[in-house]
């Protein structure tokens, strides 16, 4: 039997207990991994192990992807309508929002993000999407074609059957959300993998589908390694889709397996190194503030993060020095502390990877304004100063790869054509930002980026409502949004011969 993990929190507007079953979820029951394999779980804002949680092995994914068929085959997929697809995925929000502050301690303490930007940023959106979904589920129809007058031709589009999820650990929940709810309410069934590093609030969420009333075997969570059990949803031959937020480097993998197994579809939402760019004529504090946030929220571990910061010559010294101070203004600490306003790293080996970029900037030459250290103060946890380089060249490491951390580098350009080139000088194209208040250019430069998603006048926030997802070496398909539908369904297009001779 597996373990219930308890655990205490409170803040000082919010008490409560939180309670998770370690053990997989499969077929609407917890049970432990075929070999009784566990991996620990640490809280980053100690740097301790908090509790351990089953791995699944290929035989635990074979069970799980069983279960998922036999769901979609005989309670699920075309046997369930939409509108009661809706109904479900519309109490399952009920659900998350009432034990709200159970999933954002839980998220906060597993993925070392305040407690309050857990509740208000992930878990708002969580919701959000789920009942934006459940809207979606009993209208996504096909079309009606004529062709002739003899013949009366029809689409439907259709469920894939089984959709093995596979997510990061920067938003653990937000992320299953925009896959999970348009998965179940296009008539899916789900196998998901939450990150090893990060498995808690799947877990939970589990319960509270079961609560919901959706049937054994339409949602199964599988926490575990991703070279064993997400290596075995992408090899299994009875999945027919893959959907995958991570590195540019594992979605490379998943594309390779799952072509070599039984070519199953794959949307691959990957990194970024995403331009933001300030024209003299933008707003200043305006700017300034959401490259702020934009550069460091989450510790800089948000894959739409605007951490290539170009700023037009004329207020270029002005910026840099504004920019830096805010930066440095972050109160890092306890994440149920209302006061804080940044959490630490996820992990040591991510503390140790920004670590190493850090080096390779001042190595390289970059000229380091603020920050650059272990911010041990903060507590024994993966605490790192918010940290900014100026006068950086297009070839650095730092200027090129995806830091995943609270890293900015600030580069002073000329001109609109020039600051184009140098933003879409990145193997990535994932999101962008542009500030101005001369409408034309920046609408101008919004669509020359080459980016699934630019923001005006604003940083990255993503919206339920909106589709997100990369161009380049970012990946491809959508999460969120009306396109995203179209990721889990598949069209049959129906000729019919009406019998009249022409
Ligand atoms: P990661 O690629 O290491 O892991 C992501 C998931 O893939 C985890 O569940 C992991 O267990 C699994 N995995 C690892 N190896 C696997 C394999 N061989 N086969 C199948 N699954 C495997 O990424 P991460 O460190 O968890 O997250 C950070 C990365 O995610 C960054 O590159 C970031 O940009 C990206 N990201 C992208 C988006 C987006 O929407 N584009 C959003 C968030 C994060």
């Amino acid at each position: 039997m597996p373990a219930v993990f308890t655990h205490q929190f409170a803040t000082p507007a919010h008490k409560g207990t939180a309670k998770v079953n370690t053990g997989l979820f499969i077929n609407g029951k917890f049970v432990d991994a075929a070999d009784g394999a566990t991996f620990d779980v640490y809280d980053p804002f100690v740097g301790k192990v908090i509790t351990k949680v089953a791995a699944a092995g290929s035989k635990d994914i074979d069970a799980a992807v069983h279960a998922a068929q036999t769901a979609f085959k005989t309670t699920w997929g075309l046997k369930t309508p939409g509108y009661e697809r809706g109904r479900l995925l519309g109490r399952l929000a009920d659900l998350i929002e009432q034990n709200i502050d159970e999933l954002s301690a839980l998220e906060a303490m597993d993925s070392g993000k305040p407690f309050l930007h857990a509740k208000t940023q992930d878990l708002a959106g969580v919701i959000g999407c789920v009942r934006y979904y459940a809207g979606w589920a009993d209208k996504n129809y096909g079309q009606t074609i004529e062709t002739t007058e003899a013949k009366f031709a029809y689409t439907r589009h259709e469920p894939i059957g089984v959709c093995g999820l596979i997510v990061p650990w920067n938003f653990p929940l937000l992320i299953t959300a925009w896959k999970f709810a348009p998965a179940l309410a296009t008539g899916n069934t789900v196998v998901l993998k939450p990150s090893e590093v990060t498995p808690l609030t799947a877990l939970r969420l589990a319960e509270l589908v079961a609560e919901a009333g959706f049937p054994p075997g339409v949602f199964n969570v599988v926490p575990g390694l991703g070279s064993v059990a997400g290596q075995a949803i992408s090899a299994h031959p009875a999945i027919g889709k893959v959907s995958f937020t991570g590195s540019t480097a594992v979605g490379r993998k998943i594309m390779e397996t799952a072509s070599k197994s039984n070519l199953k579809r794959v949307t691959l939402e990957l990194g970024g190194k995403n331009p933001t760019i300030v024209f003299d004529d933008a707003d200043f504090e305006q700017a300034i503030k959401w490259a702020i946030g934009g550069s460091f929220m989450h510790s800089g571990q948000v894959c739409a993060a605007g951490s290539r910061v170009f700023v037009q010559e004329g207020i270029y010294d002005k910026f840099v020095e504004v920019f830096k101070g805010a930066a440095a203004s972050f109160k890092l600490g306890d994440g149920f502390d209302p006061a804080t306003t940044l959490g630490p790293l996820v992990s040591q080996t991510q503390l140790d990877r920004v670590l190493g970029y850090i080096e390779a900037g001042k190595r390289e030459g970059a000229k380091l304004q603020c920050g650059g250290a272990v911010a041990s103060a903060a507590g024994s946890g993966y605490f790192l100063q918010p940290t900014v380089f100026t006068d950086v060249h297009a070839d650095m490491k730092i200027v090129r790869e995806e830091i995943f951390g609270p890293v900015a580098v600030i580069i002073k350009f000329k001109t609109e054509a020039e600051v184009i080139a140098l933003a879409n000088d990145t193997a990535y194209g994932l999101s962008s930002n542009v500030f101005s208040q001369n409408i034309g250019r920046a609408l101008r430069v919004a669509h020359a980026l080459e980016a699934g998603s630019a923001y005006v006048n604003q940083s990255a926030v993503p919206d339920f409502q909106v589709s997100f997802g990369g161009v380049k070496q970012s990946g491809f398909g959508k999460d969120m949004g009306a396109y995203a539908l179209e990721g889990y369904t598949q069209v049959k297009s129906v000729h019919v011969n009406l019998g009249i001779n022409l």
